[in-house]
């Protein structure tokens, strides 16, 4: 339930409202606009009389939100959130563009991708170093050394990087890392998703491969409710009966996230498709539906990459695309980060 206050609500008078709300079992998270208070509502609200509150003389209109996820609700936050990640802000009018290798395989491969993905116009860094791989037998990832190749490429470049997590135990090698990616397959690992909202640093968090956009939505409040706001939501592909592509693209999640939360919403048309050509095409129409940013993998040499080869654009191929690219972004009235 959300209750939006009259202008210039008495203070006296919020707080009578906020303690009688308090006897009825249900907590209200207050939000302060400029010139409107609104007060979130959580909790059993399913017993009280939305009329008792809407007579409350302070009380501008009272609605009922059906949806299970309040913090990461836009009803309860009507402006975008914006995330300043080392003065690179996402979630406003700037459009990121996130790139590197699916994997940190040296320290020579990282530092050439991130020369060359910094000139063709990306703002952070990707590049994974503890990797999620369907087979035990296949590259893993450098692990810690990967974050220290990060690191190196942070420094030399001035970008921030963006690695994945895969567990708790794993969280104080994350110290210098500026985003903190919870992949598609550690979407409902709830209790990373607790220990992440412990933190206050922005996560990036992915969507599974079989889940619904209320689930992740859900998984957002899972690190909102534990105190940290900065969450970004990443598009990547959900598994259907399509054999063509890795992954189908479900582009309508982008304008449906913007509509449904303030979050920023980031496309990986890289796993979301598995094939490089596919890369541009999609990256367009993320644009063009309001997407936020971009992850997007880019490989020194895709055919002798450990991970995700097929889908991974040449420092050429990424140099060519963002050419397109920067004009869509003008076009829609935001400028590249
Ligand atoms: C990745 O970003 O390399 C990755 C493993 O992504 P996802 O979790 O979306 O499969
Ligand atoms: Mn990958």
């Amino acid at each position: 339930m959300v209750v939006i206050l009259k202008e210039h609500a008495e203070e006296k008078k919020v707080d009578q409202l906020l303690g009688w709300l308090e006897l009825m079992g249900v907590k209200a998270s207050i939000i302060k606009g400029s010139h409107t208070t609104i007060l979130g509502l959580v909790g059993d609200t399913s017993k009280i009389d939305i009329d008792s509150i809407r007579a409350v003389d302070i009380v501008e209109n009272v609605t009922r939100v059906q949806e299970p996820y309040k913090n990461a609700n836009r009803k309860f936050h009507p402006d975008n959130t914006v995330i300043d990640i080392n003065g690179r802000k996402l979630g406003g009018d700037e459009f990121h563009v996130i790139s590197g290798p699916c994997s940190v395989e040296s320290e020579a491969q990282i530092l050439e991708v991130a020369r060359r993905v910094k000139a063709a116009g990306a703002t952070m860094l990707r590049g994974g170093a503890f990797k999620p791989r369907t087979s035990p037998y296949a590259f893993q990832g450098l692990r810690a050394e990967g974050i220290e190749y990060l690191l190196e490429a942070k420094k030399e470049t001035g970008m921030p990087i963006v690695t994945e997590i895969m567990s708790i135990a794993h969280l104080d090698l994350f110290n210098d890392v500026d985003v903190i990616q919870v992949g598609a397959r550690n979407m409902q690992n709830f209790e990373l998703l607790k220990e992440l909202g412990k933190s206050k640093k922005p996560i990036l968090l992915k969507r599974g491969l079989a889940n619904t956009l209320e689930e992740l939505l859900m998984s957002a409040e899972y690190i909102m409710a534990g105190g940290n706001p900065n969450v970004i939501l990443c598009e990547r592909g959900i598994r259907t009966f399509e054999t063509f592509t890795r992954n189908t693209l479900d582009i309508s999640a982008v304008p449906i996230l913007k509509q449904k939360s303030h979050l920023p919403v980031v496309v990986d048309p890289s796993h979301a498709t598995g094939i490089t050509w596919l890369v541009e095409p999609l990256s367009k129409a993320a644009v063009v539906c309001g997407a936020d940013g971009l992850i997007i993998e880019v490989h020194n040499n895709p055919a002798k990459a450990l991970s995700d080869g097929p889908q991974s654009l040449t420092p050429d191929q990424f140099d060519e695309m963002m050419v397109p690219l920067r004009n869509l972004v003008a076009y829609t009235g935001r400028k590249m980060g």
